[in-house]
């Protein structure tokens, strides 16, 4: 299994100089070939493989601009491989049309090969840069090296990347049984709810230091652009926004370690939320990137799989925050402002999110039933599997096995 370890570096005035130069380079190589792809495909609607453009750079574009031989030629061809990897997704509808970069950016390059750590000295091996300072604050197992990234945030901090085979395999899936099932309901009132009463608060790290951002973008249109007063503000802005992130992502490590280590869980049912869609929603958009919500389901997303623990999404249109828990009532009339409501059915009284988690579970565990009726542990769904099956699809199968089960209440709530 490969695992990315990132860490913190500390270049030398020398490396600096050095990687400054690499960014250089492998930005030019980037953009070098996107333009040649792009204008081929307007053309001549033809395309250009890693090879043959790895074969017109060294042949073309090194004649042409020299100082491309003084930087690691492997970075260049990482350089190159990125750029075809950037164009796949684009046609497998996985990202965006990629876009020339820029040097105010983060900047980054690869390094496949030769690279080797001591965490005794406490140092980071690459080709022509040796003994690079580096906190590692974490070992990893296992010495096969598959490639390291140098990146330079815009905040000006350096890093390494070290992506190295564990040769780990992930455990085996869990038993589904309802004892260790649990459903989160995540929101922007109460950042994640659980079947099991478990609630996690909303932190908004962004609002946080809006009024500081506020301040410095005044200051930063009084400045002239370019010069130094500019420019360190600027940097102060990166530094605050970086703040933010670094904050942000340590809160949802946490509570996704929580989730995946909790209460020996071993399947967990989420909704599945449409993380884009909603973010397009221009009232709630900064709400929800303030959040983390989409970080939060990328992160459980890989720990589960890491601790062979079974992910089960639901479809999003299922009513969980209106359907009674208990007796399967549909509250039609619930609105988003009620917090807590009664069920005129059976007379359970819920709080809202924690309706909602409880009902995730159930039309998780049902899902499951009906996909596999008798299922041995190993060959639960894995959420992979279904991430392939088409969303109309997926949608259909969850309605039909919401409708062909009873909901049994739940044995937090009896
Ligand atoms: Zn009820």
């Amino acid at each position: 299994m490969l695992r990315a370890y990132k860490y913190r570096i500390y270049p030398t005035d020398e490396q600096k100089v050095l990687f400054a130069k690499t960014f250089g380079c492998v930005r030019v190589v980037y953009n070098w070939g996107l333009d040649i792809k792009s204008n081929l495909y307007k053309e001549k609607k033809e395309s250009i493989g890693v090879v043959a453009l790895t074969n017109r750079m060294k042949l073309e574009l090194k004649a042409e601009k020299e100082w491309l031989g003084e930087v690691n030629s492997q970075a260049l061809q990482m350089a190159i491989r990125n750029l075809d990897t950037a164009y796949q997704n684009f046609f497998k509808k996985n990202g965006k049309y990629p876009n020339f970069k820029s040097k105010h950016d983060r900047q980054s390059f690869h390094n496949p090969q030769h690279c080797s750590v001591d965490f005794k000295r406490g140092v980071l091996n690459i080709p022509k840069a040796k003994n690079i300072p580096t906190v590692f604050h974490r070992k990893f197992k296992g010495d096969k090296i598959h490639d390291v990234t140098i990146s330079k945030e815009k905040d000006g901090r350096y890093y390494a990347s070290i992506l190295v085979d564990t040769f780990e395999k992930p455990l085996p899936k869990k038993l589904v049984t309802d004892d260790t099932t649990i459903g989160i309901d995540t929101g922007l009132k109460t950042f994640a709810v659980c079947s099991y009463g478990e609630e996690f608060a909303a932190v908004h790290f962004l609002k946080e230091e809006k009024r500081k951002l506020k301040l410095l973008g005044r200051k930063l249109s009084k400045k002239k652009k370019g010069s130094k007063a500019f420019n360190e503000t600027k940097q102060r802005i990166a530094k605050a926004h970086s703040r933010v992130a670094r904050k942000r992502l340590d809160y949802l490590h946490k509570i996704t370690h929580r989730l995946t280590h909790e209460n020996q869980v071993g399947t967990i049912c989420v909704e599945d939320l449409n993380v884009k869609g909603m973010v397009r929603n221009k009232h709630l958009a900064y709400d929800i990137s303030d959040a983390g919500i989409g970080m939060f389901y990328t992160l459980l997303a890989y720990k589960c799989q890491w601790y062979g623990i079974n992910l089960v999404e639901i479809g999003r249109f299922q009513p969980s925050s209106k359907q009674c828990s208990c007796c399967g009532y549909i509250n039609k009339t619930l609105t988003l402002s009620v917090r807590h409501w009664t069920c005129p059915e059976c007379g359970a009284s819920h709080d809202r999110d924690h309706n909602a988690s409880v009902n995730i579970k159930n039309f998780g565990l049902a899902t499951l039933r009906m996909e596999r009726p008798e299922v041995k542990p190993v060959e639960c769904p894995l959420v992979d599997d279904r991430a392939s099956a088409p969303k109309k699809q997926r949608h259909r199968e969850a309605g039909k096995a919401i409708s062909k089960c009873n909901l049994e209440a739940p044995k937090s709530l009896a």
